[in-house]
């Protein structure tokens, strides 16, 4: 007999069907039982009457993997409109301890390190599973657009012999005999490709040593990383961000209806014109609407992400801004300064729901102001050698970014902590599970 997934039930009523899944819920109430199975899709009500049947789940615990075959009936009080009446219930795996967390609530009880050291449990939760069948169809909606535009998908190293910014968040490693790095962004390879495939992407592991266990900072995340040449201006890369970012929501919406109603979330509003403004402007106005004064501090602190999000949602109704101009001394060696004034660069960043979620800029495409700007910032050249080469050899005007997965799922879904979209998050105090 061929297995019938729960979302396909009705479209066999009256049929006597094979369902596999695992004991989401039992209620046994004396002569009639009900067993909530659960599949990859959703869940399913079998109703248990005959002795026999019943002996079989007594002391099987919530998470047992069970075989029914049974009939198909049609029940609108049910979830998915069907019941499976005289069930002959097969147990395959048989679960004997109760779960030290219950994952079968509306609200899982338990704090997040919980729910982190309970993970692969906790995972089975349909709230939990729900957060991460979106996240698929996030990274597919942003491989999905990325093709539609022509562009290639590159698969770069993460083990890398220099850092690619210098700073003191890099995990160096024992290699062979020598010393070498954790990747912290695919940046170097990305603008390398450029000049292969003209438009290239990737979805790729980034480490940084994260001091602190904040709410937005894991040890190892992962990018969306974007990269185009032949630009007119670093607008291009700001407007492609803005599209893929809209493509994704409307790709959620489309395809997590039930998974949104399950984690009872709204997704961010996204307005057809998103405001873009310069960070001087930004923290003027946070100095107009909220009397705080940051001006000429050259970024955004987390309050200051929070309350320019306030702002744009009151005088724009966007949970998404995105902010330009970031000060030269702020921003990596290979950032373009601005013509116009080369204290400030052609950079910008992404604040969604008062969180930053995107960082990009123009590239500087010259070989000499690169070599230039890699001594400015106290770097030495010759660490860079293979990636300045290329810059000898011919590059056209290009610019890029790099979205972090986590933190657009979390900023999707409103979730207090990054790990919460992190299936296995690893911090400065967790590496297991
Ligand atoms: P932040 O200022 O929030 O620490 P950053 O400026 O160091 O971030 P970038 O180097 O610009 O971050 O990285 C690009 C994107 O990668 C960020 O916008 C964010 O979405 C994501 N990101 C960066 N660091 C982390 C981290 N430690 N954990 C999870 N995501 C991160």
């Amino acid at each position: 007999m061929k297995r019938i997934l729960s979302k396909d039930l009705k479209n066999h009523i009256g049929e006597t069907i094979l369902i596999k899944g695992y004991i989401h819920q039992k209620r046994i109430m004396g002569s009639i039982n009900f067993i909530l199975l659960r599949d990859k899709d959703g869940i399913v009500q079998i109703v248990v009457k005959d002795k026999k049947e019943i002996s079989k789940i007594k002391d099987t615990m919530d998470e047992s993997v069970i075989e029914v075959i049974g009939d198909c009936i049609k029940e609108d009080r049910s979830v998915n409109g069907v019941e499976i009446h005289n069930p002959k219930i097969k147990i395959i795996s048989k679960v004997k301890s109760p779960l030290k967390i219950e994952i079968n609530k509306p609200i899982i009880n338990a704090n997040i390190d919980t729910i982190l050291d309970n993970r692969a449990i906790v995972l089975r939760s349909l709230q939990q599973r729900s957060i991460f069948k979106i996240q698929s169809t996030m990274a597919n909606a942003y491989r999905d657009y990325c093709l539609s535009l022509g562009a290639t998908e590159i698969f770069v190293p993460t083990i890398v012999g220099n850092a690619t910014e210098g700073g003191s968040e890099l995990f160096k490693i024992k290699y062979y005999d020598k010393a070498a790095y954790l990747a912290q962004s695919a940046q170097l390879y990305k603008q390398t490709m450029v000049a292969i495939y003209e438009k290239v992407f990737s979805i790729a592991h980034s480490y940084r040593a994260e001091k602190f266990g904040t709410s937005r900072h894991t040890s190892e995340f992962i990018q969306y990383e974007w990269e185009m040449g032949f630009i007119d201006s670093y607008k291009d890369i700001i407007n492609f961000g803005i599209n893929v970012i809209k493509y994704i929501k409307d790709k959620v919406e489309e395809n997590n209806k039930e998974d949104l109603s399950i984690l009872k979330k709204e997704l961010p509003l996204l307005p057809s014109d998103i405001p873009v403004i310069k960070l001087s402007e930004a923290l003027d106005l946070i100095f107009q609407e909220r009397g705080i004064d940051h001006r000429g501090q050259g970024d955004l602190n987390p309050e200051d992400e929070k309350m320019i999000c306030e702002i744009s949602k009151d005088k724009y109704g966007s949970d998404l801004i995105v902010i330009t101009h970031y000060p030269t001394s702020k921003r990596a060696f290979y950032t373009m300064p601005d013509p116009k004034n080369p204290e400030e660069t052609l950079s910008f960043d992404f604040i969604l729901r008062g969180e930053e979620i995107v960082s990009g800029s123009q590239r500087i495409h010259d070989y000499e102001l690169l070599k230039e700007a890699i001594i400015k910032k106290g770097l030495d050249p010759n660490d860079f050698e293979n990636f300045l080469e290329i810059f000898k050899f011919g590059m056209p005007e290009e610019g890029g970014l790099g979205m972090g997965l986590e933190r657009l799922t979390q900023q999707f879904l409103s979730l207090q902590n990054i790990r919460e979209a992190t299936l296995f998050p690893r911090d400065v105090k967790r590496l297991t599970p």
